[in-house]
């Protein structure tokens, strides 16, 4: 999995598409809003799964109400092992 750069002007965040939608096959200007980080992920089921985020939304899944911040990356890594614990647990031991 990476945490990269987005590059593409008119790349919009993920999370800002999903939160004000599109209306007849135009997003709403709010979900115009060009992604800042680009997420690839790699797990056994999906190969490159990628994910855009703008710098509020990554704000807002990093800091918690609560007042922790649980940045991005630790997300995903903590994503990815319990992907690999599932991964375990289906595997049958031989006898
Ligand atoms: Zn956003």
């Amino acid at each position: 999995m990476t945490l990269l750069r987005n590059t593409n002007p008119r790349q919009w965040c993920d999370i800002c598409k999903q939160r004000y939608g599109s209306h007849r096959g135009e997003y709403h200007p709010k979900a115009q809003t060009p992604a800042y980080w680009k997420v690839v992920s790699q797990n056994p089921k999906r190969a490159n799964q990628v994910r855009f985020y703008c710098l509020n939304c990554a704000a807002d899944i990093q800091n918690w109400p609560d007042g922790t911040f649980y940045s991005l990356k630790e997300q995903l890594l903590d994503g990815l092992r319990e992907i690999s614990k599932g991964e375990q647990l289906n595997v049958e031991l031989p006898r």
